[in-house]
C-alpha cells in the first residue's frame, strides 16, 4: 500500500528568497513541493505550514509546536518530514527527540544550504532523501537526513557554515548512509517497542550555556542565578575546571548547586566527550547532588534534554535520572 507522509513546513533557506536586505523565508511548503515533483512517486504527500521563519528565530516554545503538529496528525500518517532552517536544526531536532519518545513513525528534519529556487540548491536532494528514508520500514524515531546522510536527532552537530555536508553525526555513527535512491543502513540497529509512544508538551526555558575561557570571572554564575535554574558548563578538554587560583570556579559552582540549581558539566571539545575523573581538577565535582556529567553528548541534546527534564520535574533526584536515562542514543553509557 502507498505510505502517506505529512510534510510540515517551518521555513529556513530552503524557503528563502532574496530580497532586499538578504535571503528570508518566503515560499510556503506547496511551492516548495511542487519543485520536487519526483517526490510524489514515492508515496502520498500531505504539506502544512506550521511556521515561515529563519530558524535563528526558533524558540523552545516552536519545538513544542512542530512536536504538538506531529502528534495531531501522528495517526492519520507513516511518517513526518520537518523542513527546517539548518542553523538550530540540531537543537530542533534533539528538542523532538525528547518530546516524542519510541515513535515507530519516523519524524525526518531536513533543509538546505541553498534556496530551493537557487540553481545550485541542495535543497531537492534533501527533500527527496527525507521522504525515502520516511517511507522506509526500518525508519523510526527522529532523525536528520542530509546530504546522503541520517544522523539520531540528538547526535546531530552543524559542523559547517556553508557546505552542502553541514551535518555530522557526533560521537555516534551515522543510522545510514543514502546514495540516489538507496538507503545502506549501519551495523546498528533501531527499533521501537510497540505501544511505547511518550510524548510531553511542556519545557523550561531557564537554561544557559556558559563557556569557560582562561581567566574568566566566576561571578559571572551568580549574575545567572536570576534567570536560570541550569547552566551547561563547558569546560576544558576533558573536564578541566580552573581550582586553586583566583579564578577557581569551585565556590561558586558548590555555591551554585546549593541554591537548588543544576550544573551539567560538559566539554567544549566537540569530540570524544568528558571524564571528570581523570584530573584532580575534575575529580571534585564527580559526585555532588545538582552536578551532572554529560559524558559523549553534544551541547545541542545536553540543553533540549535539560530544558526537557526541567519542563517536568525540578526534583533533583528525579533531574538526575532523566539525564542518565539514554534517549534515541544521546549518550554513551558511562
Ligand atoms: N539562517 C537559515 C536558517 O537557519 C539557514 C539555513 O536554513 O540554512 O533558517
Amino acid at each position: 500500500m502507498r505510505k502517506k507522509i505529512l510534510i510540515l513546513a517551518t521555513g529556513g533557506t530552503v524557503a528563502s528568497m532574496e530580497g532586499e536586505s538578504g535571503l528570508t523565508p518566503k515560499l510556503s511548503g506547496d511551492l516548495i513541493l511542487e519543485m520536487v515533483p519526483e517526490v510524489n512517486d514515492l508515496c502520498d504527500i500531505d504539506i502544512k505550514q506550521v511556521m515561515n521563519i529563519d530558524s535563528t528565530n526558533m524558540v523552545p516554545d516552536n519545538w513544542i509546536t512542530i512536536a504538538k503538529q506531529v502528534l495531531a496528525y501522528y495517526d492519520a500518517y507513516d511518517g513526518f518530514v520537518i523542513l527546517h532552517g539548518t542553523d538550530t536544526m540540531a537543537y530542533s531536532a534533539a528538542a523532538l527527540s525528547y518530546l516524542i519518545q519510541n515513535s515507530k513513525k519516523p519524524i525526518v528534519l531536513t533543509g538546505s544550504q541553498k534556496p530551493i529556487s537557487s540553481s545550485f540548491t541542495d535543497a531537492k536532494l534533501n527533500i527527496y532523501q527525507s521522504v525515502l528514508y520516511a517511507i522506509d520500514k526500518n525508519s523510526c524515531n527522529v532523525t536528520l537526513v542530509f546530504q546522503g546522510k541520517a544522523i539520531s536527532g540528538t547526535r546531530v552537530i552543524k559542523q559547517r557554515t556553508r557546505s552542502y555536508n553541514a551535518f555530522e553525526s557526533m560521537n555516534f555513527p551515522v543510522i545510514a548512509n543514502i546514495i540516489d535512491r538507496r538507503i545502506f543502513r549501519q551495523a546498528i540497529s533501531r527499533s521501537v517497542e510497540e505501544n511505547k509512544l511518550t510524548t510531553y508538551d511542556s519545557i523550561s526555558n531557564r537554561v544557559a550555556v556558559l563557556k569557560l575561557i582562561p581567566g574568566l570571572n566566576p561571578h559571572i554564575l551568580e549574575s545567572f542565578k536570576e534567570d536560570f535554574d541550569a547552566v551547561v558548563l563547558e569546560t576544558f578538554g576533558v573536564g578541566g575546571i580552573p581550582s586553586g587560583t583566583a579564578h577557581s570556579f569551585e565556590n561558586a559552582i558548590m555555591d551554585w548547586v546549593k541554591s537548588g540549581r543544576t550544573i551539567i558539566v560538559t566539554t567544549q571539545v566537540p569530540e570524544e566527550g568528558l571524564d571528570l575523573s581523570l584530573y584532580e581538577v575534575g575529580t571534585k565535582y564527580a559526585n555532588v547532588e545538582g552536578i551532572l556529567e554529560a559524558g559523549d553528548m553534544t551541547t545541542e541534546a545536553i540543553v533540549a534534554k535539560i530544558m526537557w527534564i526541567l519542563g517536568q520535574t525540578t526534583d533533583q533526584k528525579r533531574i538526575k535520572e532523566m539525564f542518565y536515562t539514554v534517549i534515541n542514543y544521546d549518550r554513551g553509557d558511562f
